[in-house]
């Protein structure tokens, strides 16, 4: 079966699902091998739970016409993405970058929807799987899409546009994540600039933000749509911005109170108001959008416990994430802080050297008392009265069982996924 014959399947399909815990009644089941089992041995439950069609990719479990085997059926599910890409009539925003991306995506997504029917990558669905899904659950109806795209190395991007065929882009920062898959920083700036490529060779646009020396210089040759802090050669002038601790940025005659912490997070929200204003949401539309947003995902949280206020960003870490958290919180002008900070991971041949970055900045500082948790911090043990270090979890939750923090502190927590920091406020 070709791959429009299965789209003309797909159509008839409600849904689409990889997940054999959520096959839908009329849907369209994809059975994708995945590193622990093989989707393929549920092919006649999808069928006998309502699925429609089920793609497969081994003979074996054939069971009647319903059942469409293929070569591979994540390829199938690629080029069927790709395919329905080309029947979409819409335009889609595509976004990139080492860090910000979903709290962008987010945010644009509530600023265009204001106007437009406008939808945008669940969650966190960003890869060569999510991506795919993603274009799959936009119809015609769908006047803007928003697609995350995620990269832990190179061609990858290259790839994920190549079946999302973008119309605008945005890159959020060229940052110091997946260091080991990319290969060091220049690979993630080539890496990620996959996304320039493909736009400036279909002629698209670009949303560039000039505080971003990176962004400004590789956007050069590109038709673009510019933002920037108190710029006046910006398409969009971003009045001021501040962080105490939520985002506040002025813009026209107005300001706009956000619910992020953080000032990175002026970033994300400035570009969501130019991507907004180049759209024509109009300025009241924007601000009562972003004012509105509440992040749900359990990144840079605001948690009171006790006397304790606390920062929680415990979902992911990387040295360009983690310096912006720092330098954030030791402007806080709050009497009494504490920064706990766990391993960053997947960093390779670099990790020592960054980890040693973060523990020689905070070794400089006397704002704020710091407690350093993993095998990898801990192999950056310095002597200086102002940092704890801790090899792992456990031994820091000990500690904790004995010493008490000093009452009204305010505290940021900030870790990779695998350090699952939020553990701490288990002792607190
Ligand atoms: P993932 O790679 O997990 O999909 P992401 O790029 O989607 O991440 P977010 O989930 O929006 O990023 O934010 C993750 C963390 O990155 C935040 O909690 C914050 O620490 C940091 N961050 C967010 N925006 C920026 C930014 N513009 N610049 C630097 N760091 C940022
Ligand atoms: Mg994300």
């Amino acid at each position: 079966m070709n791959i429009k014959e299965i789209h003309n399947l797909f159509l008839k399909c409600k849904s689409l699902s990889i997940d054999t815990r959520k096959i839908e009644k009329d849907s369209m089941f994809f059975a994708i091998k995945g590193e622990n089992f093989d989707a393929n041995t549920f092919a006649r439950e999808a069928l006998e739970r309502g699925a429609l069609f089920v793609i497969i990719d081994n003979p074996s479990y054939l069971i009647d016409e319903r059942t469409i085997v293929v070569e591979n059926s994540l390829r199938t599910l690629q080029e069927l993405a790709k395919f329905h890409r080309q029947y979409l009539n819409i335009s889609i925003v595509a976004l990139t970058g080492s860090n910000g991306k979903t709290t962008t995506k987010e945010l644009i997504n509530v600023v265009l929807a204001q106007k437009y029917k406008a939808k945008a990558t669940v969650g966190n669905l960003n890869n060569h799987i999510g991506v795919p899904l993603t274009l799959l659950s936009f119809t015609n109806e769908t006047e803007i899409g928003i697609v995350e795209m995620g990269a832990n190395h190179k061609k990858e991007i290259e790839f994920l546009c190549s079946i999302a065929q973008p119309d605008y882009g945005y890159i959020t920062n060229f940052g110091k994540a997946h260091l080991e898959g990319f290969g060091g920083i220049e690979g993630v700036i080539e890496g990620k600039s996959e996304m320039y490529k493909y736009l400036a060779s279909n002629n698209k646009l670009v949303f560039v933000n000039l505080e971003d020396p990176i962004q400004v210089d590789k956007t050069k040759e590109i038709k673009k749509y510019t933002f920037g802090i108190d710029r006046n050669e910006a398409d969009v002038k971003i009045n001021s911005i501040e962080a105490n601790p939520f985002v506040i940025i002025g813009y026209k005659d107005f300001m706009v109170s956000s619910n992020l912490i953080g000032l990175y997070n002026a970033n994300n929200i400035n570009a969501a108001v130019a991507i907004g204003t180049y759209f024509e949401v109009s300025n009241i539309e924007i601000k009562t959008a972003i004012e509105n947003y509440i992040p749900t995902n359990n990144r840079s949280q605001l948690i009171r416990k006790g006397s304790f206020e606390i920062i929680l960003d415990a979902y992911n870490a990387n040295p360009s994430s983690m310096a912006v958290a720092v330098t954030n919180f030791l402007q806080l002008d709050n009497s009494h802080k504490i920064i706990i900070l766990g391993d960053m991971f997947e960093l390779g041949n670099e990790s020592q050297q960054e980890h040693k970055i973060i523990v020689d900045s905070l070794a400089d500082q006397n704002q704020s008392t710091v407690y350093l948790i993993g095998k990898s911090f801990f192999g950056n043990f310095i002597a200086n009265e102002k940092l704890h270090f801790f090899e792992t979890f456990e031994d820091f939750a000990e500690y904790l069982k004995i010493n008490k923090f000093k009452e009204e502190s305010t505290i940021l927590i900030k870790g990779s996924r695998g350090m699952a920091l939020e553990r701490t406020l288990d002792f607190l």
